[in-house]
């Protein structure tokens, strides 16, 4: 895979967009359109299509990436939180760029879960 993959909207919003956390080749963002108080999403800035490809990441990588997404959701001021990734269409990915979604509830307890988009 391309580290970049042109006319990728994340590829793009890796490297030019609002970024509200960055570091080890990682960025969280605001989702455009929130489900919950806090919905952030963690990409990686190289461009890797779906969660089904997390073994292009180094056991190193695939480390850090999961204390990034932990540390931006505690830097966002969260203590509970949920982290869904949609892999694939038939699970509700709409943008093929690995992201994770974070997901906060800053006024009441998380909604049960029974879909996710
Ligand atoms: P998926 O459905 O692939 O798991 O998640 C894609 C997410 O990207 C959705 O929650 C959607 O709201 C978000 N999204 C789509 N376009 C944009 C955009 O241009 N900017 C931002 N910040 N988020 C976007
Ligand atoms: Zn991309």
């Amino acid at each position: 895979m391309p580290e970049q993959l042109d006319g990728c909207l994340f590829c793009t919003l890796a490297r030019e967009g609002d970024h509200v956390a960055k570091g080890g080749g990682f960025v969280a963002i605001r989702d455009i359109n929130p489900v919950a108080d806090v919905h952030l999403l963690v990409l990686p800035e190289r461009h890797v299509d779906t969660f089904r490809d997390v073994s292009a990441f180094s056991a190193e990588e695939s480390g850090r990436m999961l204390a990034f997404i932990a540390d931006t959701a505690r830097e966002a001021g969260l203590e509970d939180y949920r982290v869904i990734v949609n892999a694939g269409a038939g699970a509700g990915q709409t943008v093929f760029h690995l992201h994770w979604h974070i997901l906060g509830w800053t006024s009441g307890a998380a909604p049960g879960m029974v879909g996710f988009r």
